[in-house]
């Protein structure tokens, strides 16, 4: 089949590669110059299955409610007159009950594990190279009270397939040593072995490179401005804009993989994704002093923010702004994470070269993403992977690959049917 996939993030360059894998023709379109440099640019790097908690659940109401107009703010809702963040919300409140955390848990575990595997076989089939680490996640508390409050999702994480270990303060510190400085402040940690991390822009790069060396076709500097249907339906072409002027491709089957801009290409057709753009900041440090410097890719609870070691780099990620798609950099966001850095681990990195940016997280409510077919014959989707497009792109790829094929994939997950 001739298959056009739309975006050319680390989600749609994944899927090309399968695509290409099951056979098909495949064309990547992507409006900018180059594979990843989008929200896949410089993200928090952790391929996390074991901590994938999502935002909405019952403590999060609260929690936001205490953050609101707080600049410094892990979560922070600068409330708009818009109608799309007012129905996100909306959308958000309802997945905050236990139950729903506990489904959408489950759904995020088997799609994490499904692509963790996936990725370890892309990996071991290509040699392919980002930077990667395979010595887990160690997330820690250094609040009594978060700590306490965390054991319930921890449980659930279990519950869901996670090998998921408990850590004292002193074990915490044996897993990673880059957090002696902070040991006496450690309420205790979750420590995942499985789990890794790498660059995920440095991955879309380098899978983009195989992918075409296998035959998929790549236009940068196109930008996908519809997708026509059929009286009868079907997907009957896609209109691009580029160089050369507008024209219209032809195809049998086409992905979205467009991210936040995802939901505005589709509206058009009557289909409603719900898909916010969620902002939020990293830090790049050239690592000044190796033995003050982490290995194990860290999460820090109180502050959400990521750590992840990219060989010579510290990247540090995290923060959620909902306020559109306003991408400026707000300088004291940037602060309250470089301040951080050097709070729990001084002198490991070279804060006076910091590589600062901004990107948008293709949120859903539940943080489940879309995957799967919509009604529009030919027409499927694979976005709104929000905090975790990097730990899921493999897995969805893989997945979206045996749906167009027409095969049902080996993960069990709630794929989208004939109507989103
Ligand atoms: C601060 C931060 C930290 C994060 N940390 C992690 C982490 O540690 N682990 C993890 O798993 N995830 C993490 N994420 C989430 C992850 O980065 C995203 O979920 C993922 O990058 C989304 O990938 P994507 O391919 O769907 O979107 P994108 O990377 O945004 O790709 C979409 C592509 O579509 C292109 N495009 C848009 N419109 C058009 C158009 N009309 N025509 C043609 N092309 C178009 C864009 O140029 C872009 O290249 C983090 C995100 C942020 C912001």
């Amino acid at each position: 089949m001739k298959v056009i996939v739309l975006g050319a993030g680390v989600t749609g360059v994944a899927s090309a590669w399968y695509l290409r894998r099951a056979g098909h023709e495949v064309t990547v379109i992507e409006r900018r110059e180059a594979p990843g440099l989008e929200t896949s640019y410089a993200n928090g790097g952790q391929i996390s299955v074991s901590h994938a908690e999502p935002w909405a659940n019952p403590r999060a109401p609260l929690q936001i409610l205490r953050w609101l107009g707080r600049e410094d703010a892990p979560l922070l809702f600068r409330l708009r007159a818009d109608l799309e963040q007012w129905r996100w919300g909306w959308a958000f409140l309802r997945e905050c009950t236990p139950a729903r955390l506990r489904h959408n848990i489950r759904r995020l575990v088997a799609l994490g594990n499904y692509s963790r595997n996936a990725l370890q076989q892309l990996r071991a089939e290509t040699g392919i190279q980002y930077d990667q680490l395979t010595r887990g996640i160690l997330h820690f508390y250094t609040s009594p009270e978060a700590w306490r409050g965390a054991q319930h999702a921890v449980r659930l994480m279990r519950d869901a397939g996670c090998a998921l270990e408990t850590k004292s303060a002193d074990e915490c510190v044996a897993i990673e040593p880059a957090l002696a400085s902070t040991q006496r402040r450690l309420a205790g940690g979750t420590y995942s072995p499985a789990d890794e991390s790498g660059d995920a822009h440095r991955f879309t790069r380098e899978l983009a490179a195989l992918c075409a060396a296998r035959g998929v076709a790549f236009r940068h500097g196109a930008t996908a401005e519809a997708v026509m249907v059929g009286r009868d339906g079907r997907l009957s072409g896609i209109r691009v804009h580029g160089a050369g002027g507008t024209e219209m491709l032809g195809a049998d089957a086409c992905v979205v993989c467009l991210g936040v801009r995802s939901a505005a290409l589709l509206r058009p057709l009557g289909i409603d994704l719900r898909i916010y753009p969620v902002k939020g900041y990293s830090v790049t440090l050239p690592v000044l002093d190796p033995a003050k410097a982490y290995s194990v890719s860290l999460t820090d609870d109180e502050h959400k923010l990521v750590f992840s070691r990219l060989g010579e780099r510290l990247r540090i990620a995290g923060t959620a702004e909902f306020n559109g798609y306003d991408t400026t950099l707000n300088e004291m966001r940037c602060k309250v994470i470089l301040r951080r850095v050097e709070e729990l681990f001084p002198g490991a990195g070279d804060s006076s070269q910091p590589l600062l940016w901004t990107g948008l997280r293709p949120a859903t409510p539940s943080n489940l993403p879309y995957i799967g077919g919509t009604r529009c014959a030919g027409l499927f989707l694979n976005t709104g992977h929000g905090t975790l497009g990097w730990t899921q792109a493999c897995g969805a790829g893989s997945a979206i690959a045996d749906l167009v094929s027409g095969r049902r994939p080996e993960v069990d997950f709630n794929f989208c049917g004939t109507r989103p």
